[in-house]
């Protein structure tokens, strides 16, 4: 199959249906070529007949001001629910309340490798703090969250990226959390239908293998789950695949990209992340020790093989999270799904003293593995040591004919996100009209 078109999109993610959104709204003609058999990529919302709200297996928060998303949700008559709950951390063989928030701790440490003059990693930075009870709290604190929050190895993660993500101003890591009511599907979906169709074709279950480029333009070959040829020929070319697939070379270019493109994907890093939705038959949690979890949002044990659980308050629901990111998620790489439920479990019986509850009040469990998934190669982008830039020169156009949207080449207080993601795709899909000067009312 022949298509021409003026700017093809490769994945239909947030940052690739963002990117169609802003061509559709200038009338450009564009045609998005997705390996899935769904739009969303890393945002996968189940909303299976017996769940009692939709369940997200990929992304879930808004993190921050998140600009782009909030805009989406307006545009969808959507409102997003505020994050709310006590959190508890497992110490000395017990619950207890957190009198501080664990975000602030984790951005007051990181501030400080804000003034290193040459890069360490963040594990070298974390052992360099000095010693003392206090400072070995908050190191292992810092080691939780960025092994968890940012999916990162800290061996291996550029503690100055750390810091400016975690001191991001009104985005950095302190600021509000939310959820999009309804679920990251909804507002997808919304997206997807602001398409024309008489210009923007999103075709699904389409794999694009080579992408060559030639002073006219580009020529992507393509194949559908059938097995049927498609070969697309467009002035430009967004590729928004995460940073993961295209180091693994799941695409083809030719010729190759520059050197500094592969010195920017040598420095972007993929973290694993096993996250583990855990359906009960009630929220048995709330009714332990006098009720003392009723209002919790959070239970955090950080040498546990699932450190992190999560309710979903304000939603009063049935539903736990269960969360293992970087070297833990790792860990937890040859269990199935039965194996990481067991493992679940065990940890919510050491938590909660309990091991009889959560097991005979189990109902359902879900869960994707995004690191065997070939389309995402792991959960999201973290920069490694030395790699300040390398987002920026990930972002930056070559030719005036390929151009680049995901996650992993937004700003860094957005990196890693949905929001970046959206946010990264309208840029991408503003440059390409430019360099092509296309768009309504262009010359
Ligand atoms: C478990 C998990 C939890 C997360 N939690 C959060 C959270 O709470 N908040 C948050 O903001 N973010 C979170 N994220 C990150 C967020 O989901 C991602 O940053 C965001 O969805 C990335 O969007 P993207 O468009 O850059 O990439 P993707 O969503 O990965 O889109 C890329 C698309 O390209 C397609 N593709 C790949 N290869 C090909 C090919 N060869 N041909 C054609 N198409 C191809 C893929 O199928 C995919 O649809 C989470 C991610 C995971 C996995």
């Amino acid at each position: 199959m022949e298509l021409r078109t003026e700017i093809v999109v490769l994945g239909a993610g947030a940052a690739g249906l963002a990117a169609a959104r802003v061509l559709s709204q200038a009338g450009v003609p564009a045609v998005v070529l997705e390996a899935r058999e769904r739009i969303g990529g890393r945002l996968f919302t189940r909303e299976d007949v017996g769940l009692p709200v939709p369940v997200e297996l990929g992304g879930e928060f808004i993190h921050g001001t998140a600009p782009v998303s909030f805009a989406l949700l307006r545009a969808a008559h959507r409102v997003a629910l505020d994050v709310t709950g006590e959190s508890f951390t497992y110490e000395n063989g017990a619950l207890h309340i957190d009198d501080e928030d664990r975000f602030d701790v984790v951005a007051r440490v990181m501030r400080r490798a804000c003034g290193l003059t040459d890069d360490v990693s963040a594990e070298t930075f974390l052992r360099e703090l000095g010693d003392g009870p206090d400072v070995e709290r908050e190191r292992l604190l810092a080691r939780l969250f960025i092994q968890g929050f940012d999916a990162a190895d800290p061996h291996r993660a550029s503690a100055r990226a750390l810091a400016e993500e975690w001191n991001g101003g009104e985005d950095g890591q302190t600021a509000r959390t939310f959820r999009p009511l309804g679920g990251y599907g909804h507002l997808l979906r919304t997206l997807h239908g602001t398409l024309d169709p008489e210009r923007v074709q999103v075709r699904l279950a389409t794999e694009a293998h080579v992408l060559r480029r030639h002073a006219g333009g580009v020529v992507v070959d393509a194949t559908t789950a059938g097995g049927t040829p498609v070969h697309v020929r467009a002035r430009a070319a967004i590729v928004t695949l995460p940073v993961g697939v295209l180091s693994a070379g799941g695409l083809h270019f030719e010729p190759p990209l520059p050197p500094e493109k592969q010195d920017a994907l040598a420095h972007i890093l993929t973290g694993p992340v096993v996250k583990l939705v855990l359906q009960f038959r009630t929220a048995f949690w709330e009714r332990l020790d006098g009720e003392r979890y009723r209002d919790a949002g959070f239970f955090l044990r950080p040498e546990a093989a699932f450190p992190t659980f999560w309710t979903l308050l304000p939603q009063r629901t049935p539903l736990l999270m269960a969360w293992a990111g970087g070297p833990k998620a790792a860990a937890l790489a040859n269990h199935d799904q039965t194996a990481l439920v067991a493992t679940a479990l065990d940890d919510l019986a050491t938590l909660f003293g309990d091991a009889t509850e959560p097991r005979d009040e189990l109902e359902a469990a879900f869960v994707h593995d995004w690191q065997r998934d070939p389309y995402a190669r792991g959960a999201y982008s973290y920069l490694a040591t030395g790699g300040t830039g390398a987002r920026e020169k990930l972002a930056a156009p070559v030719d005036d004919v390929l151009f680049f949207a995901g996650e992993a080449t937004s700003p860094t207080a957005e990196a890693g996100t949905a929001a970046g993601a959206l946010q990264s795709g309208e840029r991408a899909a503003r440059e390409a009209l430019d360099a092509c000067r296309l768009g309504l009312g262009a010359g």
